[in-house]
Order: C-alpha cells, then structure tokens, then sequence
C-alpha cells in the first residue's frame, strides 16, 4: 500500500468540503473583516454566523467564542491569562502530569515567575483521581487545568466531576479539549467548564485555527496585545479563511460524529484484538472503555518504538511514539511514564489513531506487517533472546 495514515491525533487530512468553504475567502472575500466598507461586513457577517454554530455545538453562547491560531495559542492565554489575572487572589495552579506540552511547558515557564503549579499524578490507564484533585486544592488555588482526553493514550478524563469539585472550591476550571472536540459529545455548561481549548486541525479542519471559549463572567488578560479584534481580547487581523473552515470542519463534525466514532471504534477494536492476540509480550496503553474511539496505543517488549516506527514507514504505515511533539527526542514519552511504564518499556510505544476514511484493508495491512516487524526486531534483540531462553529453562 502507497500510505495507510494512522496518525490522526498528530492532524488529519483537511475535508475536501471544507476546503471548498475556505477558497472564496482567499480569492474574491479577502477583505480585512474589521475594515469598515460593505466587503468586509459581509465576512464579518459569516464570521458571526460561525460563531453561533459553533458556541451552539459546545452548549455555550457565541459571545464565549474567541478565535485564536490554534490549541497551543489557547492552552497559553487560558493558563497565563488566569494567571495574571487573579495574581492577586492566590498562585497555585492545578495540572496532571500527562498533559500536553503547550500547557506542561506553559505551567514550567508560570513556575520560574513565581507561581507554584501541582502536577498530579494519574493512575495506570492515565486517569486522575477527583479524590486527589480535591486534595490538592488549597486557599490560593487559583485555576485547575486537566485534558478532556489524552492526545497519546486516548484516556477521557471524568471532567464534568472535576469541573464541579474546582466549583465547589472556588477554583476555575479549563480543559485542553483539542483531542476531543469534534470527535466525542462535549457541553461546557452540563460538564461545569469555564475555560476550553480546541483546534481545527484536528477535526479535518485547517491548521493555525483554534479557539478558546471563556464563560460569560471569567476576567483573564490577554495573551496577543495588538488591535481590538476579537472585541478586544485577542489581538491580530482576522483569519477570515480559517474561521470559515473551522465552522464548515464544525458542522460536518456535528452531522457525523456518532457514525464516525462507530465506525472507528469498530476497526480500533479489530486492531487492538488482532494486535494483542497475535504478537506476544504486548501491552495495550490506557484506559479498555474511557478513551477516544480512534485511539490505540501499544507497547512491544523488546522493541525500540523508534525502529519500529521508522521500518513502518518503509511500509508506507505512518504512525507514532506517542506525541509527534516529542518524536526525535530521545526521551520516553511522559504520558508513558506517568502511567507506570519503566524506562525501558515506554521506549518501545506505538500510537495508532484513525479516522473516518481508514478502511479495514488497512487495519489488516498494518496488523499483519507490525507482526512481521516486530518479530524482525526481536530476532535481532539479544534481550530478547536471553528473555526467550530464561523462560524455556524454567518450563
Ligand atoms: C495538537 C494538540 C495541541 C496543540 O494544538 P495546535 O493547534 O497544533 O497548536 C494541544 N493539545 C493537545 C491535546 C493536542 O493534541
């Protein structure tokens, strides 16, 4: 096979329709939207219209709505901008340990400026524990952080629990939601979020368009000082284009989400039984029912998840350790980490993730040539070769 992509949690390929929606906006509607003539109302306009769609799609109002250049952008200004904000209120901020990087590197840099930042541990299918959460919030906790799901694992976190016990104590609560919104049910309201980051290009959208919703009331400081756009909140000229596209990337997410994550559960299913079944000394990463339906991650005793990684490439498969943020560092993944994985484990990790348009031919394509892969690298491991003798010896 030419390419089986199976990395759709690192982006996804942008919907033909979508990118359909976005052309005009680059070749006849290019106006600046916050220019005053009539071509640029009109854009402004279906900016709005986007707006509304997709405040409604999260349960929020479109005022809540701002737009910015992506996830990372959104996890920075939701974390700093609370930061600076309620500096007066307290310092102590809330994360996990299995966070993104964009809010993990956020919360070391709010560290060397003197804020104080508990990063929880998770338990071996990546899950917090609300019980700990709780424990952890102190009088000067000023915000909790903690990812809706795991962009390597695929882990969903009980976040409408964690919105409401950060409630109770007066705390904000933001989620890093980028790997699941559009792919599972979320409602900001029902599920006790002030703060909520996501970005398009992880829902067949176009890359460098995210947002942040902030709930009517909460005061955060900007993050991008500039123009008035964004009603003053973040600065920079509108990306007329991307906003559109996001909002097509939206809708169709909207039509199609239920079939979508059916279908794709159905084929992770297949590849997690036949990956599991047939290549001995697996492990399977994160939770078996509370993760993403296009989410499979595994570790292969014996094998170095770089190798493996790059022999699947020559086989057209393109996949990942874990993070494409982290790959070509040397470190294990985190997240890996965090779950109770040692070193020389979490080394060997793979991340599958699929989408709507992976077809069962692929699946059985990959399965039958990570077997063959893996058991090239395990002929060639001398671990693995004592491991195989030491077990014969004993039976
Ligand atoms: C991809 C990703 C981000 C970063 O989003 P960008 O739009 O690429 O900046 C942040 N958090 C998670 C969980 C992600 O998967």
């Amino acid at each position: 096979m030419d390419r089986v992509y199976l990395d759709n949690a690192a982006t996804t390929r942008i919907d033909p329709e979508v990118f359909q929606a976005m052309k005009p906006y680059f070749e006849e509607e290019y106006a600046n939207p916050s220019s005053s003539y009539r071509f640029a109302g009109a854009i402004n306009g279906k900016i709005q219209k986007v707006r509304e769609e997709i405040a409604g799609f999260l349960g929020a109002k479109s005022q809540e709505i701002f737009f910015t250049s992506g996830g990372s952008e959104s996890d920075n200004w939701a974390i700093k901008g609370i930061a600076d904000s309620l500096r007066e209120k307290g310092n102590h901020i809330i994360t996990t340990k299995i966070e993104h990087h964009a809010v993990l590197h956020t919360c070391e840099f709010l560290e060397r400026h003197g804020y104080e930042v508990t990063y929880l541990e998770v338990d071996e299918f990546g899950l917090v524990d609300p019980k700990e959460f709780e424990e952890a919030i102190k009088p000067n906790t000023i915000l909790a952080s903690v990812m809706f799901a795991n962009n390597e694992i695929g882990t969903i976190q009980p976040i409408p629990e964690l919105g409401r016990i950060a409630h109770e104590h007066g705390v904000l609560f933001h989620t890093d939601a980028v790997q699941a919104f559009g792919h599972i049910p979320i409602d900001v309201q029902k599920m006790n979020i002030d703060l909520l980051s996501a970005s398009a290009h992880k829902l067949n959208g176009p890359k460098g368009v995210g947002l942040l919703y902030i709930k009517s009331g909460v005061k955060l400081s900007n993050l991008i000082h500039g123009g008035a756009q964004e009603r003053g909140r973040r600065a920079g000229t509108t990306n007329a284009p991307g906003i559109i596209g996001f909002g097509k990337a939206v809708s169709l997410a909207k039509e199609r989400l239920e079939e979508s994550a059916a279908y794709e559960k159905k084929l992770r299913d297949k590849l997690i039984q036949r990956v599991t079944a047939e290549i001995p000394y697996t492990k399977f990463n994160g939770h078996p029912e509370k993760r993403l339906p296009n989410n499979a991650n595994f570790c292969f005793r014996f094998v170095e998840g770089e190798s493996l990684l790059i022999l699947l490439d020559q086989k057209g498969i393109c996949a990942s350790s874990g993070s494409a943020c982290t790959s070509g560092a040397l470190d294990p993944s985190h997240v890996l980490l965090a779950i109770g994985l040692p070193h020389e484990i979490a080394h060997g990790s793979v991340r599958f993730t699929l989408s709507r348009e992976t077809t069962e031919e692929e699946i059985d394509y990959t399965v039958d040539t990570l077997k063959e892969i893996v058991d090239r690298l395990r002929s060639m491991s001398p671990l693995y070769e004592d491991f195989v003798a030491k077990s014969q010896n004993k039976a």
